[in-house]
């Protein structure tokens, strides 16, 4: 979590900061500083809330005139969001961003103190300070070589040493890239922040050094100088930017028809490029959020379509349970960023059990991405609102996609082609979708005083409810559970009372009628129903959407936009920060 942003050229460092940081905000957001360096002084400023307070701060406070400096937004994990742990932090000559979790900072912080080391915030990263000021000899390459051997857990760092002219930073298990033009250089923690003035970048791998300067871009490992590739970026400026949206979740809501089209262009007219588990006995997904949640649709079509046993987990789990590898098993892990930290660690202990992994991933420059064994890209580009909309509907296409290969090479799928053509009007029929805006804005409005809601469904209908749900919960606040339909009667009913909303997904025909005699039940108890359906001859609730009725494969690819536009509109209803929602960030890179 959290963003960081650097710079060094020829201009004051400020607006680049400045800039970077509210493209980043989307990382963490409770607080933020930037760190101005001139002629050995260091200039620090810090805010708690928005990057608009720090900016207001800012503007109101005399800067030093500088060309290097670094910025970050926060995601606490070590102490409270106020203005003290707000990075940078500043130990001797040594001032630091940081993004990660020191995991052994409570033991090298005591050793500090005890040689008299006076410690102003509760923060792990001000110890990281503390470790690299205490190795300082005048060389900051060695320096931070000998550091970092010091420190456990996760980290990118942007260092500032009082006494240098340039920039460092230096990574591991923390997403950090370093951006190259002529005369200035920049680091960031994904390249929005900087693509407005470069699309010229370098990965840093783990435990690699960089050192910049106006005109230079050196790296270092283990002290060693080393060459580094420049890559290209594809991102554009209007990619980060919201146009005439009012929020991004509705841009990227909105951009769903876009960028379905490019990721079913890309696999359907090569159909090789769509990795074949048709091989494997056992099928494990492993995700966090949204991802799992595209994970269990996945289970579902691999089990009714391709005949493949399958189970999903969260990622949080999966790396601590046991997990009994007897059959020939995939290990398919699902993150947008590719850095979410709990799956990373679920795929590498698939990986020293010697199992396969394949990962569905947006992000190709991430840990993931280039970890994995197989790698299935979505073509989603950057999402900035927290709440994942497009790219959670391309990992559920995704699935759609591995499980129509596999049941077409087991010859469990007679209508392959027809079932291809249909992918094929996909996007379109999504739009037409999306342009029922209005009808979904109304429940928005209905929603507005509601303190609870339920979702219920049966198969991959529940599986869709459980996005469905955490859409509404995670922008609105209402507060919401998906159950599976014949579930609600065991516990739960107890909850229903007077025109409480009920939304229920109805498109497998298997089971249609049993989930409308659920239906049935809560309408008993009052409560007032939405359903999403794609059977226009389903007796009428208090509201209903049909959409049309099209292959399994790709049915919940049209209920779930309907979900995500109410939770939407619920939140805008309701006046809420809705690409910031509190407490959350996006990219999960701590346990
Ligand atoms: N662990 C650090 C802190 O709590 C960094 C958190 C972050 O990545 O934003 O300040």
């Amino acid at each position: 979590m959290c963003g960081i942003v650097g710079y060094v050229g020829e201009h004051n460092p400020k607006d680049v900061l400045i800039d970077g940081l509210k493209k980043l905000e989307y990382r963490g957001y409770d607080s933020s500083g930037i760190a101005l360096r001139s002629n050995e002084t260091v200039q620090v400023i810090k805010s708690t809330g928005r990057i608009s307070d720090l900016e207001e701060k800012i503007n109101n406070t005399k800067l030093i005139n500088s060309n290097l400096g670094i910025a970050h937004t926060r995601w606490a994990t070590h102490g409270e969001a106020n203005e003290i742990n707000a990075h940078p932090h500043k130990v001797g000559r040594v001032t630091l961003v940081h993004n990660g979790i020191i995991e052994n900072a409570t033991e090298l912080k005591n050793t500090l103190v005890n040689e008299g080391i006076v410690f102003r915030s509760e923060t792990d990263t001000e110890v990281a300070a503390a470790v690299i000021n205490k190795c300082y000899d005048g060389n900051p390459i060695k320096t931070i070589t000998e550091a970092i051997k010091l420190l456990k857990g996760s980290y990118a760092f942007g260092i500032i040493f009082e006494n240098s002219d340039k920039l460092y930073a230096v990574r591991k298990d923390s997403p950090l890239i370093v951006g190259i033009s002529d005369t200035e250089k920049y680091i960031a923690s994904d390249i929005t922040a900087i693509v407005k003035y470069t699309n010229k970048y370098v990965l840093l791998e783990d435990n690699e050094i960089a050192e910049l300067s106006t005109k230079d871009a050196k790296f270092y490992k283990n002290g060693e100088e080393i060459e580094k590739k420049i890559e290209q970026s594809t991102t554009k400026i209007e990619d980060a930017n919201k146009g005439s949206y009012k929020h991004f979740m509705l841009k990227e809501i909105m951009e769903e028809p876009l960028v379905l089209q490019r990721t079913l262009n890309k696999y359907i007219n090569n159909m090789d490029k769509i990795f074949d588990v048709s091989k494997y006995e056992e099928i494990h997904i492993v995700a966090c959020g949204s991802a799992l949640y595209a994970g269990m649709i996945g289970k579902y079509l691999f089990e009714e379509k391709a005949n493949i046993r399958c189970i999903t987990e969260c990622a949080s789990e999966y790396r601590y349970n046991k997990v009994i590898y007897d059959r020939k098993t995939l290990v398919i892990i699902v993150s947008q960023s590719g850095e979410t930290a709990d799956t990373i660690a679920a795929m590498r202990k698939a990986h020293e059990e010697g199992i396969d992994t394949l990962a569905i991933v947006n992000v190709k420059t991430s840990t993931i991405a280039r970890e994995a064994k197989h790698t299935m890209f979505i073509e989603a580009g950057p999402e900035i609102a927290v709440a994942t909309t497009k790219a959670y509907l391309l990992q559920v296409a995704m699935f759609s996609l591995l499980a129509l290969k596999a049941a077409n090479i087991k010859g469990l799928e007679n209508n392959y082609e027809e079932v291809i053509k249909e992918a094929r009007r996909l996007p379109n029929l999504v739009k037409k979708v999306l342009n029922d805006h209005d009808k979904f804005e109304e429940v928005g409005k209905e929603l507005l005083d509601a303190k609870d809601a339920f979702y219920i469904g049966r198969g991959i209908d529940f599986a869709i409810c459980k996005e469905g749900s955490l859409k509404l919960k995670e922008v609105s606040y209402v507060h919401s559970d998906a159950y599976e339909a014949g579930e609600l009667k065991h516990g739960t009913i107890s909850l229903i009372e007077d025109n409480i909303p009920v939304f229920a997904v109805i498109t497998n025909e298997k089971i249609k009628d049993k989930t409308e005699s659920n239906v049935i039940e809560v309408e008993s108890r009052q409560a007032r129903v939405y359903t999403i359906t794609n059977d226009g001859s389903i007796t009428n609730h208090h509201y209903k959407y049909v959409v049309e009725k099209i292959s399994d494969y790709f049915q919940p690819i049209l209920v779930v936009p309907p979900l995500q536009l109410i939770g939407y509109y619920t939140a805008n209803e309701r006046n809420l920060d809705i690409d910031k929602p509190r407490n959350l960030a996006k990219s999960v890179t701590v346990e």
